[in-house]
């Protein structure tokens, strides 16, 4: 697996705080990655520090390779591209003249055609030669995701892409940091939003309070978590149903509707139906439990309220995104 970015056992402190606490993890090769925690956990400190725009109380951070400071480091980073804290645009330039700029930048000799392209990869083709202080959050947002993608990056890093945006917005540029990968950008994307990076991301790393609680591809993160069932059986054989199932090493609790939740490592529905029919009970119905990352991530951080009690933290569940 080539790692495009690292982080190791990096921790920043800002006077007695600490912003991000030994985090170590890659960004690998060819697949989005999503930074996931709450307001204050330490993301854009992190990807600071990886752009060499924040120094290391401690620990390291490579970007294609290189540790910011090493000779090379900063032609690293313009082979990165990077949209963090809203785009920097001329307002008084069009969507195009903002791209020639940033291609100027990049020394791209002849960047007629890919310009055309960003511009139609970010929906901004009708819009391509008005002046761009006149634009919408979300327009200003894509038009700041095509100039990260200018000269095919490798890796584009992008601090909470969606911050600001509506609902119509934030689908736009999820679906098109979703599709990145296959233009050969791999991508690094920071959220407290749940749902879109469940919904965007090939894998994530959950942080709280700057530490890394959890790490692994989407379908990792869930299965920890989806091998509950919901089981019904005849309402009045509920109680019975629940011993059976404690007597074969399960837990189950009863559910307000009369319905059993089932937890822990079940690979099969079976492991509670044949139990349940030996006893005589037959199964009405047999449901694996369907998680999602907001439930991954309370499990998470309750098992961490458990080593030291603190507030939980504010992240926007599924029902704050779209
Ligand atoms: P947000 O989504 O709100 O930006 P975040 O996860 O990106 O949150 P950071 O901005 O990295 O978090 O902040 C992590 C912690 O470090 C916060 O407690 C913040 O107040 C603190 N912090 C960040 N930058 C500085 C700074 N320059 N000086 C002092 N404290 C800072």
């Amino acid at each position: 697996m080539t790692a495009l970015a690292s982080f190791e056992n990096l921790t920043k402190r800002y006077g007695t705080g600490i912003a991000v606490d030994d985090l170590s993890f890659a960004v690998p090769e060819g697949e989005v990655c999503g930074l996931l925690g709450p307001n204050g956990a330490g993301k854009t400190t992190a990807i600071r520090a990886l752009l060499g725009l924040a120094r290391p109380t401690s620990g390291s951070t490579t970007l294609l390779g290189m540790n910011p400071g090493e000779r090379g480091f900063t032609a690293a980073v313009r082979n990165v591209g990077t949209l963090i804290e809203g785009p920097a645009l001329y307002g008084r330039a069009t969507a195009r003249q903002n791209m020639r700029i940033e291609a100027d930048a990049i020394g791209l000799t002849d960047p007629e055609a890919e310009i055309r392209e960003l511009l139609e990869l970010v929906g901004l083709t009708e819009r391509a030669d008005t002046r761009c202080g006149s634009f919408s959050l979300g327009m200003k947002q894509r038009l700041g995701l095509g100039i990260a993608l200018m000269g095919r990056p490798r890796l584009v890093v992008l601090d909470e892409p969606t911050n600001g945006l509506d609902p119509a917005g934030i689908v736009e540029i999820r679906e098109l940091i979703k599709r990145l990968p296959e233009r050969g950008t791999s991508v690094l994307v920071s959220s407290h939003l749940l749902a879109e990076i469940q919904l965007m991301c090939d894998r994530a790393v959950i942080l709280q309070r700057g530490k890394l609680i959890a790490e692994g591809t989407i379908a990792q993160l869930l299965d920890g978590d989806g091998t509950g069932y919901v089981v019904r059986v005849d309402p009045k054989l509920t109680e019975q149903a629940m011993g059976t199932l404690g007597r074969v090493g399960l837990s189950a609790d009863r559910d307000a509707d009369d319905s059993i939740v089932v937890d822990g490592v079940i690979e099969n529905g079976k492991e509670i139906s044949q139990p349940l029919a030996q006893a005589g009970i037959y199964v009405h119905e047999l449901q694996r439990q369907s998680v999602d990352l907001e439930q991954v991530f309370l499990r998470l951080t309750d098992e961490s309220h458990d080593e030291s009690p603190v507030e939980k933290p504010a992240l926007a569940g599924v029902s704050d995104a779209v």
